[in-house]
C-alpha cells in the first residue's frame, strides 16, 4: 500500500474509533508517490486565558484558528530534536508495527482472551504521548485505548489542559486485555515492550505522561509507586517523563483530581504554558 492511501487508511480508522475531528487533513492520493509529504494542518494549542475554576474542570475550549506547524507546542528546554521524518512515514512505520502487533501471540493467556489487540491511537507526531496500563473491556472490543469510564475521566483531563486527544498519541504498557482487568505480569510487559519502545521510537515524543503506577514503573524500570514519582520530571530517551495517577484511580478517589491536576501544571508548566 502506499504511503497516501496509508495514511488515509490509517485517519479513517482513527475517524471511526470516535473521534470527531481531526488535527491532520487527509491528502489526496498523488502520483507519483514520491510526491511532497501531505501537510500536517493543524490546530494551535492556545494558551488559556483564564485558569479553570475547579481543580478538574470538564470544560474545552475548541481552538480558534488554524495554523501549520508545528503541531504542538515547544518546550523552552527541549531534550533535543525531535527526528525529522514525515507524517507519512511515520503513519506507516506505525501500520507496520500495529500489523506485527496484530500479529503477536507472545502471551498465551492474553492471545486466547482478547478480541483484537489495542495498539494505539492519536497523532503520529505528537509532541506528547500519554502511556496507561493496559485496555479493558471497552478497549478490547473497540480496539481503541482509554475509550471506557477511565478513558472518559480522561477525555476531561485532557480538555481542561485544553487539548484534544487527535494532538496526543495514546498507547498502553500492554497491547491485550488481561482477563479480569489484573495488572500486567512482569513477562507481558515485556513481551509488549518491543510495541511501546517501537511506538516511542517512531512518534518521538517531547514529554510522555505515564498514567498510574504500571505504566510509571515499566517505562522507567522503577518500583517507586506513583505517589512518589509525581513531581518530579523524569526522562525517558530524548522525552521528559511526567507520572501521575491512573484515570481509574480517580473514579474510585476522586479526591486524587487535585493531585493529577497539579501534575497537569507541572508538565505545562515545563512548557512555557500555564494551566
Ligand atoms: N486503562 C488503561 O490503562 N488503558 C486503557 O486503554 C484503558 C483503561
Amino acid at each position: 500500500m502506499n504511503p497516501q492511501r496509508a495514511l488515509r487508511q490509517y485517519i479513517e480508522d482513527w475517524q471511526r474509533s470516535g473521534l470527531d475531528r481531526l488535527a491532520v487533513q487527509i491528502p489526496e492520493p498523488v502520483t507519483p508517490v514520491q510526491a511532497a509529504p501531505p501537510a500536517a494542518h493543524v490546530q494551535p494549542l492556545q494558551p488559556p486565558v483564564a485558569p479553570p475554576a475547579a481543580p478538574t474542570p470538564t470544560q474545552t475550549t475548541p481552538s480558534q484558528q488554524p495554523v501549520a506547524e508545528p503541531s504542538v507546542r515547544r518546550s523552552p528546554t527541549p531534550t533535543g530534536q525531535k527526528s525529522d521524518r514525515s507524517i507519512t512515514e511515520r503513519v506507516a512505520s506505525l501500520q507496520v508495527l500495529a500489523g506485527a502487533c496484530a500479529a503477536c501471540t507472545k502471551c498465551g493467556e492474553l492471545v486466547s482472551s482478547r478480541t483484537q489487540t489495542v495498539f494505539g491511537a492519536g497523532n503520529p507526531q505528537a509532541s506528547i504521548m500519554f502511556v496507561g496500563e493496559a485496555p479493558g473491556a471497552d478497549e478490547d472490543r473497540l480496539g481503541q485505548p482509554f475509550v471506557g469510564a477511565a478513558g472518559q475521566m480522561l477525555d476531561k483531563i485532557i480538555g481542561a489542559c485544553k487539548l484534544k486527544r487527535e494532538e496526543l498519541y495514546i498507547c498502553n504498557v500492554l497491547r491485550c486485555r488481561p482477563p479480569g482487568n489484573r495488572n500486567p505480569t512482569t513477562e507481558e510487559a515485556g513481551n509488549c515492550r518491543e510495541f511501546l519502545d517501537g511506538q516511542i521510537d517512531i512518534v518521538d515524543p517531547d514529554y510522555i505522561v505515564c498514567w498510574g503506577g504500571v505504566a510509571a514503573q515499566n517505562l522507567l524500570g522503577v518500583v517507586s509507586p506513583v505517589g512518589k514519582l509525581r513531581g518530579t520530571m523524569h526522562q525517558h530517551g530524548r522525552a521528559k517523563v511526567v507520572c501521575t495517577y491512573h484515570p481509574s484511580y480517580l473514579l474510585r478517589n476522586p479526591a486524587a483530581k487535585k493531585q493529577v491536576w497539579e501534575d497537569m501544571k507541572f508538565l505545562f508548566a515545563d512548557m512555557g504554558v500555564e494551566l
